[in-house]
């Protein structure tokens, strides 16, 4: 039997999860319009390679994986492409972001697809179908999965079924209904990483499930684990601690410590585009809350929520918007247009008797009880101190980077202190500022290479024009040569030493004109190139203002 470890903290939320996970999953109707945004995982955004009007076929490439830490889009059905542009997308920021739009025809025809054989394949190739067929982490953080793999060596690889978010109920019922197909995606996993052990990690709230992997697992050499329940067993780093003992550090992931870690509904989005060929358009969700019929349904990616919770029965009286994902982690939205994407776990109707709106925060009385309760072991009052004062330098020195923004801590704060969103506003203020930070780079970079290349070009055309005097100088003499006399020899070389001399006269003017257009000295320059320089002064003071202001103590 395993010995299982503790990380620290945690709470226990009420589970809600019986609502929906009573039904067996449906497929959701094909909706009227798809919606996909391009950015639908971490990394970079899919370049599109459609355009209004195109046709598509099921499984298509829409938008391409661009670099490696990125992840392709492709149609969930056939149809016609009806536009490609911006649209609201179910993000923090409430930004909209391009999209494709597909109307579909009805027809759901495939485009030629077939399984691989995965085994007679290098893996570095397996894993590049892996991101071209879009496969992210589904568990929510939607990191591409080949970037997950690439890192070697494994010892464990770790399969989250833990399912710790209160509502959510998607991989209670993958896990009870498609477990051998999961095991067949964990197969191609372990042949990916190569690992001496492979777990499951299930939370004892899910008995069925527990079982039906157990099944499947029978003679494959993989251990179904059972672990306790407790908010956040589904972190990675907190999963990985109970299974392993083993602590992530700090700043890093899994893999710096041997640790493969993957969902157990990407290990069966793995089995479709391996063994059948299918990419990832589609996904299971949870419908549940104040609405008539809580259930889990397979959803092509783009579909609106409206749509969902219409054939979930519709929403009950009462309901005053919506949480996408769950209530410890996820995001209030009013917007039913919003588009299923690849890391939508859950849609939760709300409503003010489910979800009352939290009291008006109160100072904080510095009770540590967040402290007691975070799971990765943060300071988090501190936090809030520094995210508060925007002492970002600060919050960064107390890990800020570890927060994992399960909202452990709000949860029992008396003060009902909204922490995590204080975390959220620092992170995104220093990744703005490191943005800004390394525009200004660029464009100081840029602009000194363009002076580096016109000096360059003063001093080959310099070079070129005292070469052309020296030729024209030797060739006056040579019209002569047939009356050549016994000093000729020594007029030649005096020729010659004339000629260096005319050189080494124009590569120093060359070096005298390049000195006139460096950035110091910028009245040679055009009334562009001289706005441009201070542009990039000005962003270089304000930085040093903002590092500045980063390094002086918290105020009080
Ligand atoms: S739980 Fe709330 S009141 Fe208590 S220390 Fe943390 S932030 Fe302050
Ligand atoms: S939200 Fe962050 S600080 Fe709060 S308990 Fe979770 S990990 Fe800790």
């Amino acid at each position: 039997m395993r010995t299982l470890h503790r990380f620290h903290g945690g709470v226990h939320p009420p589970e809600h999860k019986h609502e929906s996970s009573e039904l067996p999953s449906s497929r959701a109707p094909l909706p009227q319009r798809l919606v996909l945004p391009l950015q639908q995982h971490i990394g970079a955004k899919a370049k599109a390679l459609v355009q209004a009007d195109d046709k598509v076929l099921k499984g298509e490439v829409l938008a391409r994986a661009e670099g490696t830490l990125s992840a392709a889009i492709h149609a969930p059905t056939s149809g016609s492409v009806l536009s490609v542009e911006l649209h609201a997308v179910p993000h923090p920021s409430g930004l909209p972001d391009l999209c494709i739009t597909i109307a579909p025809d009805g027809a759901d025809r495939w485009a030629d697809h077939a399984p691989l054989d995965y085994r007679a394949m290098p893996k570095e190739e397996l894993l590049m179908r892996l991101r071209n067929g879009g496969i992210v982490g589904l568990g929510g953080a939607t990191f591409p999965t080949h970037v997950k793999l690439t890192s070697s060596p494994v010892q464990t690889l770790v399969l989250n079924g833990a399912e710790c978010e209160p509502w959510i109920t998607t991989d209670d019922l993958l896990m009870r209904e498609r477990a051998t197909e999961i095991v067949q995606g964990i197969e191609i996993l372990r042949y990916l990483v190569n690992p001496a052990e492979t777990l499951i990690g299930i939370e004892d709230n899910k008995p069925q499930a527990i079982a039906a992997v157990q099944q499947a697992c029978a003679n494959t050499g993989i251990e179904v684990v059972a672990v306790p329940t407790l908010y956040p067993t589904g972190g990675e780093k907190q999963l990985v601690k109970i299974l392993t003992g083993k602590e992530v550090p700090s700043g890093g992931r899994p893999f710096n410590i041997g640790v493969a870690c993957s969902n157990v509904a990407t290990a069966y989005a793995v089995h479709r585009l391996v063994n059948h060929g299918e990419p990832m358009i589609s996904r299971m969700v949870t419908v549940t809350g104040n609405v008539k019929t809580p259930q889990n349904l397979e959803v092509l990616l783009g579909t609106p929520i409206a749509e969902l919770v219409r054939f979930a029965g519709g929403a009950l009286p009462g309901s005053d918007g919506y949480i996408i994902g769950g209530p410890m982690m996820g995001l209030h939205v009013n917007d039913d247009q919003l588009s299923t994407v690849k890391g939508t776990n859950c849609i939760i109707v709300k409503s003010p008797q489910m979800f009352p709106p939290p009291p008006p925060a109160l100072p904080c009385i510095r009770c540590t009880r967040c402290a007691q309760a975070c799971p990765a072991d943060l300071q988090p009052q501190e936090l809030y101190w520094f995210a508060n004062s925007k002492d970002f330098g600060k919050a960064q020195e107390y890990n800020l980077f570890d927060c994992i923004e399960c909202g452990a801590c709000a949860y029992v704060c008396p003060s009902h202190i909204p922490l995590v969103q204080y975390y959220r506003f620092a992170k995104s203020e220093i990744w703005a500022r490191e943005k800004e930070k390394n525009a200004a780079d660029a464009a100081r970079i840029r602009h000194e290479f363009r002076l580096e290349r016109i000096e360059r070009d003063k001093r080959e055309k310099a070079e070129k024009l005292a070469q052309k005097e020296k030729t024209a100088m030797f060739a006056a003499p040579a019209a002569t040569a047939t009356s050549a006399s016994a000093d000729a020899a020594p007029a030649q070389a005096n020729s010659e030493d004339a000629a260096q001399a005319m050189i080494t006269a124009a590569i120093e003017r060359a070096r005298q004109q390049a000195a006139l257009v460096k950035p110091k000295n910028t009245e040679n320059l055009t009334p562009q190139q001289q706005a441009e320089i201070a542009e990039i002064e000005a962003r270089r003071a304000h930085i040093r203002e903002i590092a500045h202001h980063e390094t002086e103590p918290p105020k009080e």
